[in-house]
């Protein structure tokens, strides 16, 4: 496995595999990487004969007091589990390699980032998709690979590709969960055990809300307030949005009907946990 800190080698590794005629795999990460990100590792060796994994903390997502600063950057613990999943290629870039003094030029798709975690992040999805789409033209893949555990990410991205013309595919992977449910995220890490345990309550919220739509219960207020309760019962949480949503659109819906997206944000002391399910009501 190599690893790629500047723009110049990863492009020079890449230009190589493909001259072999090889298909070129992208994993954008952040690093921290666990099963979530060994999960879409896996797709895309499945997928492509040769992967590159990106492990950059992207500055321009991270709003004024957010996590920046602290988020976990445990490189060499990372860099052995790309190896064992069979990655070519970890490009891993200094901050200055990324972004020059000013970054004046951004990538914005309306619209899809206007609710949920747009709401609540501003600038966060545009730091995103600039960021992508940087990636996308450095390492030119013909396959990147994201997770719907961030599913208004995956959403925002396929249009950004979409609308832009980009000629890659994206693929989007299952969520990857611990044994109670709760998402696998690096910002798991920042809960105390009971945070932890309580925390388990968010992948509960959504259960509730299939069950609800499976059992016929058309109005999501009934459905949102049913989830909102449980939440609340997570003593030091506070829920920053509960969202049932068309699927496609992200626009609110008062009836579920066709493909839907519940997805919540709960705060859980410094921890800020995000999950989501689809539903698809013409399955059932
Ligand atoms: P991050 O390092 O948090 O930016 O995540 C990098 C990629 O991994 C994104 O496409 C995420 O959606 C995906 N990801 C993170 N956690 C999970 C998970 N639990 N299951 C599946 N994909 C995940």
């Amino acid at each position: 496995m190599e690893i790629a800190k500047t723009i110049e080698s990863v492009r020079n590794l890449v230009k190589a595999a493909r001259s072999q005629g090889k298909k070129i795999g992208l994993v954008p990460t952040m690093g921290a990487l666990h099963i979530g990100h060994i999960s879409l590792i896996e797709a895309a060796v499945k997928r492509c004969e040769f992967v590159v994994v990106s492990i950059f903390v992207n500055p321009t997502q991270f709003g004024p007091g957010e996590d920046f600063e602290k988020y976990p950057r445990p490189l060499d613990a990372d860099l052995e589990i790309c190896k064992k999943a069979g990655v070519d290629v970890v490009f891993a870039p200094a901050q200055e390699q990324m972004y020059g003094a000013e970054n004046l030029t951004w990538i914005n798709v309306e619209k899809l980032t206007e609710p949920l975690c747009g709401r609540f992040r501003p600038g966060h999805l545009r730091g995103v998709t600039t960021v992508c789409a940087k990636l996308f033209n450095i390492v030119l893949p013909d396959v990147a690979f994201f997770g719907q555990k961030d599913a208004q990410q995956a959403i925002v991205i396929k249009r950004m590709v979409a609308d832009l013309n980009m000629p890659l595919e994206i693929v989007v992977c299952p969520t990857v969960r611990e044994p109670d449910g709760l998402a696998v995220s690096s910002r798991n890490q920042y809960l105390t055990q009971q945070q932890r345990k309580d925390a388990a309550l968010i992948y509960k919220s959504l259960q509730k809300c299939q069950e609800m739509v499976e059992s016929g219960v058309p109005k999501t207020k009934e459905i949102i307030d049913q989830m909102c309760k449980l939440l609340n019962q997570i003593p030091s949480g506070k829920i920053e949005y509960i969202s049932i949503v068309d699927a496609e659109t992200l626009d609110s819906i008062d009836q579920v009907a066709g493909k839907v997206l519940a997805a919540v944000a709960v705060r859980i002391g410094s921890a800020r946990l995000i999950d989501n399910i689809l539903i698809d009501t013409s399955k059932q």
